[in-house]
């Protein structure tokens, strides 16, 4: 959600110590992983589908709600998010996204939307206890993926009745197709590149909205991915995010060619890659306490492996990558909640680093279980398989690198 509703004069100070609220909260949502969402892991993996009863039971105890994301959202040091992120993707990360995934939209409804689209739009996200709704953000294209300036999803407005009229395709869609409310990303002036990009909410039940293919994929399979068309679906005129005057002057901006304070889809990147790192950090850190406790019971030549260096050294290592991108993370969530400008791309490099940490840890959590690793009688393979899309989505890591480069260099890399 937005970040800058703290002045950086009024940051709180960074403690890595935390507060009885932040204990307590975390040991909540820890209980829910240990207790709810990791047991049904392997079965939501298997079948592939939004596990629906753990969501309902998510927003029966007030987690998955509006109240409970805005509660996340309000604390002034930035660290419940990342704190509560960790937690529940150390419990499954699959499962984790279909409860989470949500935020994205929310996230774009928020930083983007007026005051008033916020209240209309973002309970409609959720949906109520007995009923809960997912929400979508659509930005990918099958053209349109890193370069999110290709955007072909073309919005225009029709006077005569005061709609925007949305055509196009989009891909990989979190909750695509399933969602209430669709937040998608359409051009509005092609010629202007991302510039010319704006958000819109698509209602829950717009015709012209529809679920194109849904992905079958290697990791995160409890997650619903698809394809979502659009095909003349008119959107009342108000469900511009922001609103049209604002588009306007933005517009006039981007063709006068003043520099722009960034466009929609990479406003609300930028804003969650820290709370993204987080759930990277959760599964690494999932992996890592199981290879520490099979190693200590697993005996081969009459002693516990972890008497070995070679399996040791690995656990050392793999306890010390996790904690430096958990300290990476909580200085972006501190930052970005309290309006500090991301001078060097600390987002970004909060998301880099625990992705990659997140796919080489629980590589290593396979080698330290040797065959049982492999096998999928045993969660490490599941987590390793749903760590690496944590260098893809939210920007590859090849383009946080970009990202930060370009950042800390001043210099257009390419
Ligand atoms: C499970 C899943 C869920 C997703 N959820 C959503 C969602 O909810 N909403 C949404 O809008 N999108 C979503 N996405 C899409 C995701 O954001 C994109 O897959 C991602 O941005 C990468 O785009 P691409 O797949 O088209 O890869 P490409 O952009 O085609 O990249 C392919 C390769 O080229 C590299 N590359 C590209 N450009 C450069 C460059 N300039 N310099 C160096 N290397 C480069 C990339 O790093 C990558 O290695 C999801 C994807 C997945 C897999």
């Amino acid at each position: 959600m937005g970040t800058t509703d703290v002045s950086p004069a009024d940051a709180p100070s960074f403690s890595l110590e935390l507060n009885d609220d932040q204990r307590a909260v975390r040991d909540w949502i820890h209980g829910f992983a240990a207790g709810v969402v990791r047991p049904a892991a392997a079965e939501w993996d298997e079948r592939e589908e939004t596990p629906w009863p753990i969501i309902e039971e998510a927003a029966r105890i007030g987690l998955y709600s509006l109240e409970g994301f805005a509660q996340l959202y309000a604390d002034p040091t930035g660290l419940t998010l990342p704190i509560v992120s960790e937690e529940l993707f150390w419990g499954d990360a699959g499962i984790g996204m279909a409860i989470m995934g949500t935020g994205l939209a929310v996230s774009a409804i928020f930083g983007q939307g007026t005051p008033e689209q916020a209240a209309t739009w973002i309970p409609q996200c959720f949906g109520t206890a007995e009923d809960p709704a997912v929400a979508a953000f659509c930005s990918s294209e099958p053209d349109a993926g890193s370069d999110v300036s290709a955007i072909r999803t073309r919005a225009r407005w029709d006077e005569a009745t005061g709609e925007w009229v949305i055509n196009g395709q989009k891909a990989w869609a979190t909750n695509g197709g399933i969602a209430g409310v669709h937040v998608v990303i359409a051009t509005v002036d092609p010629e202007l590149g991302a510039r010319g990009h704006a958000a819109f909410v698509v209602p829950p039940g717009t015709p012209g909205l529809s679920m194109g293919a849904k992905v079958r994929k290697h990791g995160l399979r409890a997650s619903h991915t698809a394809d979502v068309h659009l095909d003349e679906c008119r959107v009342p005129g108000d469900c511009l995010l922001g609103g049209r005057e604002r588009l306007g002057e933005r517009l006039a901006r981007a063709r006068s060619g003043a520099r722009s304070k960034g466009q929609a889809a990479m406003a609300t990147f930028e804003a969650s890659r820290p709370t993204v790192a987080a759930q990277a950090i959760g599964i690494a850190r999932a992996a890592y306490e199981y290879a520490l406790d099979y190693a200590r019971q697993r005996e081969q030549f009459g002693r516990p492996i972890i008497e070995n260096q070679a399996i040791a050294f690995m656990l050392a290592d793999m306890k010390t990558e996790i904690d430096a991108a958990r300290l990476l993370t909580w200085r972006a969530s501190w930052m970005g909640r309290n309006g500090i400008p991301f001078e060097s791309a600390e987002g970004s490099m909060s998301k880099l680093k625990a992705g990659e940490v997140a796919v080489w840890a629980t590589e290593r959590a396979i080698q330290i279980l040797g065959g049982n690793g492999y096998a999928r009688e045993y969660p490490v393979e599941r987590w390793h398989r749903d760590a690496k899309i944590y260098t893809i989505f939210e920007g590859t890591s090849e383009i946080q690198r970009l990202v930060i480069a370009r950042a800390i260099s001043g210099v257009q890399v390419r």
